[in-house]
């Protein structure tokens, strides 16, 4: 009985409150406590901390930190036991301890065994702690990746015969590096096991390499294999500038002594990037360490105090960075977000490109519905699921009044819904003028950006009426709907096609295409001038093209 209440107490471990794209706002339940994700846990290392344990919680906020079991081992050995983890490091928050695996990669095999690993975790009384993997790193060959993902499973199913607490939350790492297809069965073998947590290991050094693109595909591949629902950790990710990114990926939770190190290094973060102290005329940040101080100053510093105070710094900008992202997803606004931010660094705007390989993935994960309208600023918003989700439901599921035999195109107008226009609204007098009875013949569509067409029945559908679109379009932007126009009347078994042509935002563009489309399909078409359009001559045109069509 008390096995099975444990059972079911895991699977309620990780509850999900907010969604936005992949990310998620989640409550993550520990024996020591619940923390709210996303979250960056910063790294502690006992021997060398800058701030301390309790300072890092009471004073920055954070409720989490990881620390190495495997460093604690080699040069605390029992104390930590024996103290209890939390007495140990003065933290009473939750505490996650990694396995040593970092450890291997950088200095090769150490001395310990995976089923130690494992005791040793238990023995101090961790609240969230991790196999002892095999990290793949980034140069391995690929006979080495399959060993480590190997060798990670087989120690990952020895946990289930070791351990003998039920009350920890155990991290299942995924390996595989840069090998998809590896990374992929690590993550489908990995995720049958019961472990609470997921992590993909063995990024550190494609992020320190600026590769977002890379780990793009990496957390995607991985996220794609594993139970979704589950929380992901992303190892040794601690730049604020890349997660968002990462969250919007589906990670929940960082962790990084970044912060640490960047300080004794004199680097100086920012959400948009780093900069080194010594560069710097003035602080770009009004945090309680840089509203009292200037560069110089900091500069004029003792070598530890100097290190403490960026420390600080760091760990201030890393967690209001969240707090911003958190809010983002609450509103949202995630995906205007990372537009923002990955204007911050041309490798962060590649990387949220490479999101265009897993739209569908990204679309049928993300809410259909939000309290807000979106921005579109440019083609890169084509990616989002919102736009991906208008095109693959008008494929999938629209299809016209059976009554429709001609098709009239019009290009959208400032205000929306399009249909309550002043130019919609003259243009449905005439039609009802000329047409009468006969009015469902014509069937009006919108083309539009970024969603493409727009049947005007659907056109205050969410979110085809809540968004705001830059103008004059860019030429991506433009041949999008261009394509699905031409993709929707090739579909479609309209007798004619009419088009009120805008050549002030469209070119040729859709001229062009509509002409092709029909010319290939073997239907009528014809277009008219937008500029005429409420002219006489444009009505009169209209109406003798429709009567034409109407007679035969
Ligand atoms: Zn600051």
């Amino acid at each position: 009985m008390r096995v099975y209440s444990f059972c079911l107490g895991f699977k309620m471990a990780f509850e999900i409150k907010e969604r936005d794209l992949l990310a998620r706002i989640g409550r993550l339940k520990t024996k020591h406590g619940t923390i709210e994700t996303p979250l960056l846990f910063p790294v502690i290392n006992p021997s060398i901390q800058p701030i301390s344990p309790r300072r890092i919680r009471e004073v920055f906020g954070y409720e989490a930190l990881i620390t190495n079991a495997y460093i604690l081992k080699k040069h605390f050995q029992n104390r930590p036991a024996e103290k209890g983890l939390h007495k140990f490091l003065g933290f009473d928050g939750v505490i996650m301890t990694d396995s040593g695996a970092y450890q291997i990669l950088v200095y090769g095999d150490i001395e310990t065994t995976p089923k130690e690993i494992i005791e040793y975790q238990e023995q101090i009384d961790t609240d969230i702690a991790t196999i002892l993997d095999w990290p793949t790193g980034w140069k391995a060959t690929r006979k080495h990746a399959e060993q480590t993902v190997n060798e990670t499973l087989k120690r990952a199913k020895q946990l289930f015969k070791t351990k003998t607490r039920e009350d920890i939350l155990w991290v299942g790492p995924v390996q595989g590096g840069r090998y998809l297809d590896l990374v992929a069965k690590s993550a489908l073998e990995m995720g049958k096991l019961p472990f609470q947590i997921y992590a993909l290991g063995s990024p550190t050094e494609v992020m320190q390499s600026y590769r977002f693109d890379v780990l793009v595909d990496m957390i995607m591949t991985a996220k794609m294999n594993l139970p979704v629902e589950k929380p992901l950790h992303l190892f040794g990710a601690g730049h604020p500038f890349m997660f968002s990114l990462a969250v919007a990926l589906g990670c929940d939770i960082f962790d990084s002594a970044a912060y640490a190190i960047y300080a004794r290094e004199n680097r100086y973060m920012t959400e948009y990037g780093t900069s080194r102290l010594n560069e710097l005329e003035y602080f770009p940040c009004t945090c309680p360490k840089c509203s009292k101080t200037t560069p110089k100053e900091v500069l004029e510093m003792p070598q530890k105090e100097r290190e403490v105070f960026l420390a600080e710094h760091n760990l201030y900008v890393c967690i209001s960075e969240l707090r911003r992202i958190k809010q983002a997803i609450k509103d949202g606004r995630l995906w205007e977000y990372l537009e923002l931010r990955a204007h911050g660094h041309p490798a962060l705007l590649q990387a949220l490109k490479k999101l265009k390989k897993h739209e569908d993935f990204i679309e049928k994960h993300s809410p259909a519905v939000k309290k807000s309208g979106l921005f579109f600023f440019n083609s890169v918003g084509l990616i989002r699921p919102e736009v991906v989700r208008h095109r693959k439901r008008l494929m999938e599921r629209y299809s016209p009044p059976k009554e429709a035999k001609i098709l009239l195109l019009i290009p959208q107008t400032r205000m929306k819904p399009f249909h309550k226009s002043q130019e919609l609204k003259e243009t449905a007098k005439l039609l009802q003028h000329i047409l009468k009875e006969r009015l469902n013949e014509v069937h009006t569509c919108f083309y539009a950006a970024p969603f493409g067409v727009i049947p005007i029945e659907l056109d205050e559908v969410y979110p085809l009426s809540q968004h705001e679109t830059v103008l004059p379009l860019d030429k991506e932007t433009v041949e999008y709907v261009a394509n699905q126009v031409a993709n929707y009347i090739s579909r479609m078994n309209y007798e004619m096609v009419v088009l009120l042509h805008n050549p002030e935002n469209w070119n040729e563009t859709i001229l062009n295409t509509c002409r092709k489309t029909c010319v290939r399909k073997n239907t009528k078409f014809k277009y008219l001038n937008i500029k005429e359009k409420r002219s006489k001559v444009m009505s009169t045109r209209l109406e003798k093209i429709l009567r034409e069509k109407l007679s035969e």
